[in-house]
């Protein structure tokens, strides 16, 4: 069999550490398929970087190098250069939104099956993974012959590497900036906002239960009651109610107070990403089959506009 290609992710010359979840996905699948995990770095400082993905069970590095700054036509040009030059099992990618943004276009490129954000990866006839949909309530399993294209969940698999000594084989692709439409100027950080929830002891988090925008009056209240810091879920920030430095979860902030108190939060996965490390999760739902109440060490089944004043009126 054909090696596994595991595909590094990094933004400016930095590794995103769930590439570690990443090629250890890759190293468990290239086991269970009796073959090599080989992993490929495509863009700047990709010497170094190989570095940091050589790791025990990582069988060859691919350096590709290119002073262009990621965009998904380097990307697309890149991996669908290397699937035809390394003829690889499969393709892993972690399921960011970069790996969301390429692998998709590589799949229909190559007119090769897309199974997208795996939380596990079997293989017996076929690949089959397992994947989650309607906020965890339900496991998909989505299978499909050899060669396809994976996206991992981040988080997925363990971050715990040793040492490794795979060999480093630089590749010679000249990527132009044809025919890219778009172009990164430079990059900017987000400026830091009014707090820093990741700081925070103790954080009261909202979410899609408030229901209205104007109710996140109530929540203020009672954050300020307690000496809380206010946080939200996903939903939140997208609807613009809250900036994104509030944002708690796998593309917001990981946080780990002393307390977490989640009030109408459903604990979608992309959510508990980011509040394993609190040391007591509290939630308020009242939909006692939420997931939230799975990680809470206290849950109070019923409706937060009846229950939160009553903390107001304790706290005050
Ligand atoms: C790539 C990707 C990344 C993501 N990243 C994140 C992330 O970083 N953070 C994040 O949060 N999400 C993230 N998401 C979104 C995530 O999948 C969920 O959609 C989101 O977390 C749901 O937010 P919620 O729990 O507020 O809303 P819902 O899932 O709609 O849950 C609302 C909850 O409120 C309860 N409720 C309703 N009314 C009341 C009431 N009156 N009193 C008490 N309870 C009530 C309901 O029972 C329900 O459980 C991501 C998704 C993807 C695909």
């Amino acid at each position: 069999m054909s090696p596994i290609l595991i595909i590094a992710e990094h933004r400016q010359g930095v590794l995103n550490t769930d590439t570690f979840g990443l090629l250890n996905a890759g190293i468990e699948f290239a086991i269970t398929l009796n073959t090599e995990a080989h992993v490929a770095i495509i863009g700047q400082n990709s010497d170094n970087l190989a570095q940091d993905v050589n790791i025990a069970g990582i069988h060859k590095i691919h350096t590709l190098s290119t002073s262009l700054p990621y965009t998904h036509n380097v990307y697309v040009k890149a991996i669908s250069f290397l699937f035809n030059k390394i003829q690889p099992s499969s393709i892993l990618s972690l399921h960011t939104s970069t790996g969301a943004d390429y692998s998709p276009a590589v799949a229909s490129i190559l007119n090769l099956p897309f199974l997208p954000d795996a939380i596990a990866i079997n293989y017996t006839n076929q690949v089959e993974i397992l994947h989650e949909m309607y906020s965890s309530k339900l496991h998909a399993k989505i299978a499909s012959s050899l060669p396809a294209i994976i996206t991992i969940r981040p988080g997925a698999w363990p971050n715990d590497t040793t040492p490794g000594n795979a060999p480093i084989e630089p590749i010679d692709l000249d990527i132009t900036e044809e025919p890219i439409n778009f172009k990164v100027k430079n990059y900017e950080e987000t400026p830091i906002g009014d707090v820093d929830i990741s700081t925070s002891d103790l954080l009261l988090s909202v979410g899609r239960g408030i229901g209205e925008e104007t109710n996140l009056e109530l929540i203020f209240s009672t954050a300020e009651a307690m000496g809380a810091t206010v946080s939200s879920s996903r939903p939140i920030v997208d609807a613009g109610w809250l900036p994104k430095d509030r944002q708690v979860g796998q593309s917001g902030t990981k946080i780990s107070p002393t307390i977490y108190l989640a009030i109408g939060i459903s604990g979608a996965v992309q959510h508990i990403a980011g509040i394993k490390n609190s040391k007591v999760i509290i939630s308020i739902n009242k939909d006692p089959k939420a997931p939230i109440f799975g990680v809470s060490d206290y849950g109070v089944v019923g409706d937060l506009f009846e229950i939160l004043p009553f903390l107001i009126e304790e706290f005050s």
